[in-house]
């Protein structure tokens, strides 16, 4: 489905192809055999063999010692945030409201049907509640009295290596190593991302912090002492950022995806952990269909358009696409990130997109100012200059992002007295 979904949301979608590497040769003969089910059973058609030799004809920089790998050449990579910002922003165009900053808090149930939701901003009065709240998933469902799964955390870090690092490799690599495979991971790989970095990760660590997103170094020793082994290339000294996620395991390891048992307006969207992203599109339709169900009946929007024009980005545009755009709206033609090319003009369209996020990570999220080697030195006090403008406000309400992220303290404008 993607192809279809990222050319009508207009948001990059690449199928690079995936490599599974393997030192050992006497694997061959069963790995065979899991490709031909793949091939044969599975469907995924393009699934082969390819021989060390070949893999490194491929991708020169891979370890040449391989003995054999599957290739999966119809294996694609999105931009995660890009693509949840490109559907939020369709469902407005098309008259969903979303609501920012949000917190459920507390449910009203009265027999065994939600009345009202609360939340850190007012109620709301639901005919239906899709509980989709990853790590935060089995509180909803017990706000609603129909909890019958517990969600059990994993962290996972990643580290972003710089563009120059992209020309390694053109792919997504694993290494399998027999002896050492755990259950619920493929334990990381590297990455060409849609932006042309390299992806290096996620390792896989439980943890019982739902909300810890710090990044420890053992991590990232970890991850690249792994990856050395299918890219010795690979060099710590190329990452310019690193984070981590939380994954939303059930106990059962698997995705919860069905009607409340006790309370019968809630649809359960619950331990969505990786392949998440990858299934989104047609988890929704499960959910879509469920939801028709439960509200015994639905009519089609008729205007429903499922186009999204994205914001042009000036770095993919040859001199003749540049000239044109910058006569049109010369904003174009005013350089502020300079390590990944983002004009003045994709900010302030970012700016006015559907779901405007005013805020220095809002704008990096939307068009990429500060997503480069310096990782905004240069260009996050420009955006913020630009968001303050916008706003009409002074430089110290610009925030990073959270409430009380401030980035500026002290007069903003000449002769104001300053907040703080
Ligand atoms: C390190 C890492 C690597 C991954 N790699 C891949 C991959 O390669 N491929 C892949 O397909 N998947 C991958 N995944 C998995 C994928 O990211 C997830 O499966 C997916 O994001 C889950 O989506 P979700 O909408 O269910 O939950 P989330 O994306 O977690 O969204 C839940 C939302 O609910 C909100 N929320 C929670 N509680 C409340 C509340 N009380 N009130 C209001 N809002 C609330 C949260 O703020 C959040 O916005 C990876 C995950 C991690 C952590």
């Amino acid at each position: 489905m993607y192809g279809d979904v990222c050319r009508d949301l207009g948001v990059e979608f690449k199928r690079v192809g995936q490599y599974v590497c393997f030192n050992e040769a006497w694997a061959k003969p069963i790995i065979s055999a899991y490709v031909w089910k793949r091939k044969h059973i599975d469907k995924i058609e393009d699934s082969e063999i390819i021989s060390g030799k070949e893999l490194h004809r491929r991708e020169p920089n891979f370890n040449g010692r391989f003995r054999f790998a599957i290739s999966n050449p119809s294996t694609g990579c999105v931009c995660p945030y890009g693509l949840t910002i490109a559907y939020a922003e369709n469902a407005v165009m098309n008259g969903a409201k979303v609501m920012l900053n949000t917190a459920v808090t507390s449910m009203q149930v009265e027999n065994g049907r939600i009345i009202s939701v609360s939340t850190n901003r007012g109620t709301v009065f639901p005919h239906i509640v899709i509980n989709a709240a990853g790590v935060f998933s089995e509180e909803i469902a017990k706000m609603a009295n129909d909890r019958f799964f517990s969600i059990h955390p994993r962290r996972g870090t990643n580290s972003i290596l710089d563009k120059k690092a992209g020309r390694y490799m053109h792919s997504v690599a694993s290494i399998k190593e027999l002896a050492a495979s755990s259950g619920h991971t493929k334990g990381g790989g590297i990455l060409h991302t849609v932006h042309d970095n390299l992806l290096i990760g996620p390792d896989a660590v439980e943890t019982s912090e739902k909300e810890n997103v710090a990044t420890n170094p053992e991590s990232i020793e970890k991850v690249f002492t792994r990856q050395k082994n299918t890219m010795p290339v690979l060099s710590e000294r190329d990452i310019i950022t690193y984070f981590t996620g939380v994954r939303a395991p059930t106990f059962e390891e698997d995705f919860i995806i069905e009607k409340g048992r006790k309370c019968e307006n809630i649809i359960h969207c619950a331990g969505i952990q990786s392949p998440g992203l990858t299934t989104a599109p047609a988890v929704a339709l499960d959910i879509e269909k469920m939801t028709v169900e439960m509200l015994g009946g639905a009519e089609k929007n008729p205007g429903f358009n499922p186009i999204r024009k994205p914001i042009p980005p000036l770095r993919n545009m040859s001199d003749e696409e540049r000239a044109a755009m910058i006569e049109k709206n010369p904003d174009y033609g005013e350089i502020i990130c300079r390590c990944e090319e983002i004009s003045k003009g994709e900010i302030l369209d970012a700016l006015n997109s559907p779901i405007c996020v005013p805020t220095v990570d809002g704008v990096k999220k939307r068009v990429r100012p500060g997503m480069g080697r310096c990782q905004g030195g240069f260009c996050s006090p420009l955006v913020t200059k630009i968001i303050a403008e916008y706003l009409d406000e002074p430089l110290n309400k610009v925030r990073k992002s959270y409430d009380g992220s401030v980035i500026t303290y002290g007069s903003a404008k000449k002769g104001e007295k300053a907040d703080e």
